[in-house]
């Protein structure tokens, strides 16, 4: 809570990287404003929960959250104080109306297009409370801001203020028109934007002299990039790759999330020639059977991932690879689920992500009638994890004995324990001090396990530094 001029603020980040990277810009508008981040919402002033609505249980869980954020802030209110509770990110987005009459304690909703605009919301809430506060009838409940404002919010964010232990995220590209039909993204982050060039080279140059050695590009479809560059020509993100590659200090390049459609030549030929890009691709397929593909509006078909692989192994055969999957899409036959373990087996997968489909409301899939009952997603999501799960160790292992530069990223579980990050992303376990958060060091991996492996220092401490 307060202390002196200073104020605290507890964000808490649902849902996938992009929602990591806008809260970290949201505590960077909110510095100006005199909150510092506080470690619990018992702790802080405002409490901002950054939602995710990609399936159902994510935004169930936020409603669950604010019923205890509201007996906190009534807590407070006796106590003569008060607790300013957001809600931000696609729940917001999709559901404004709905989190207002379902739990009027929240001050500000606000949409992951329009959160430039806390400084604003925040003063408004503060006079809603405080006509409350002095008997007055306020019409509404909370603040409500969920538009796509025709200025982009990059234009109006403060100069990134976070790095943490040498890695930072950079979103370069928002929103979605493939509208998958089972997925709500193109809904509540809007049309596709591309950050121009100018505005992402001047992030990544500011990040990486705030200490950042790695550098992952965010966008839901980030290899759709088609940034305007100062002389009106357009960048792709393979050309932006090239340039950020070139940064002084900059040694690990990262981006995600691609779409099969949208991997280029050039894009894939960088993979082979850009040192700095990492051996490690987040490439989601979704599923293996091209019927399910095609009801799915994923516009490409299983034989283009195949082929698309083989290239990028083509120019970089150390290459690893991770996805995204749906079981249980309406429609899909044991055939089809077949399909995908086979593609599965045949490409190799060093780690994956796996979801039951999950209805979403407007989405196109919702609508479908042949709808999979739960316990054959149950049983279909368990047997392809175990797949995966299989080719992940085997992955892991397969590293045992070799040395690989680490950048540590936080202390581990045990006392004493660093954990880092191998290029291909795997965790790594090593005995040393706290002091190597940040760094790049070689690493000789010493044991493999199924979402891990453990490693040792070959150089002394003294030696590493
Ligand atoms: N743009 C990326 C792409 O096209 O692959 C994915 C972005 S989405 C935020 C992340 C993942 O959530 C998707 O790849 C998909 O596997 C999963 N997902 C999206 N909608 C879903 C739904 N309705 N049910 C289950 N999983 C879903
Ligand atoms: Fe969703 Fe498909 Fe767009 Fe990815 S490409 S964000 S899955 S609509």
């Amino acid at each position: 809570m307060s202390s002196g001029q200073r104020k605290g603020v507890f964000i808490r980040t649902y849902g996938c990287q992009m929602n990591v990277y806008d809260s970290d810009r949201m505590a960077d508008v909110l510095r100006p404003l005199g909150y510092d981040l506080s470690p619990s919402p018992e702790q802080a002033d405002l409490v901002v929960l950054n939602t995710c609505h990609i399936r159902e249980r994510a935004s169930e869980k936020v409603y669950s959250e604010l019923g205890r954020l509201r007996d906190l802030k009534l807590e407070r209110r006796r106590e003569g104080a008060d607790l300013v509770i957001a809600v931000a990110g696609c729940v917001a987005q999709a559901e404004g109306a709905e989190i207002a009459r379902r739990q009027p304690a929240v001050d500000i909703i606000v949409g992951p297009q329009a959160y430039h605009r806390l400084p604003q919301l925040l003063a408004e809430a503060e006079r809603k409370a405080a006509f409350r506060r002095a008997g007055k009838r306020v019409p509404g409940a909370g603040v409500l801001d969920t538009e796509f404002p025709p200025e982009s919010k990059f234009d109006h964010l403060p100069e990134p203020g976070t790095v943490r232990a040498g890695s930072a995220f950079l979103s370069i590209q928002e929103g979605c028109d493939k509208f998958c039909t089972f997925c709500i993204v193109p809904y509540t982050r809007g049309a596709e934007y591309s950050r121009p060039v100018a505005s992402v080279l001047q992030e990544a140059r500011t990040l990486v002299s705030n200490g950042a050695v790695e550098l992952t590009l965010l966008g839901q479809n980030v290899n759709a990039y088609h940034g305007e560059a100062v002389d009106g020509s357009t960048w792709s993100l393979a050309r932006l790759l090239r340039e950020i590659a070139g940064i002084d200090g900059l040694v690990r390049l990262r981006y995600t999330t691609s779409h099969p459609r949208d991997m280029d030549d050039d894009l894939i030929l960088a993979h082979g020639d850009v040192p700095q890009l990492m051996p490690y691709l987040h490439l989601p397929v979704q599923s293996g059977s091209d019927r399910i593909l095609e009801a799915m509006n994923r516009g490409h078909g299983r034989d283009h991932f195949r082929r698309l692989v083989d290239r990028l192994r083509g120019v970089r055969p150390d290459l690893a690879l991770s996805s995204d999957f749906i079981v249980g899409f309406p429609g899909e036959s044991d055939s089809d689920f077949d399909d995908t373990m086979r593609l599965i087996d045949e490409v190799g997968f060093a780690a994956a992500f796996s979801f039951k489909y999950s209805r979403r409301p407007g989405t196109p899939g919702a609508a479908l009638d042949d709808q999979v009952p739960e316990t054959v997603k149950t049983a279909r999501l368990a047997a392809l994890q175990a797949l995966v799960a299989g080719q992940q160790h085997a992955f892991n292992r397969a590293k045992v004995g070799t040395t690989v530069p680490v950048l540590f990223a936080e202390p581990g579980r045990k006392p004493g324990q660093v954990l880092g990050k191998s290029p291909w992303l795997q965790s790594v376990y090593v005995e040393g001090p706290a002091s190597l958060v940040g760094r790049i060091i070689d690493v000789r991996l010493t044991d493999g396990y199924a979402l891990s492996l453990t490693g040792e220092l070959i150089a002394s401490l003294e030696e590493a530094a």
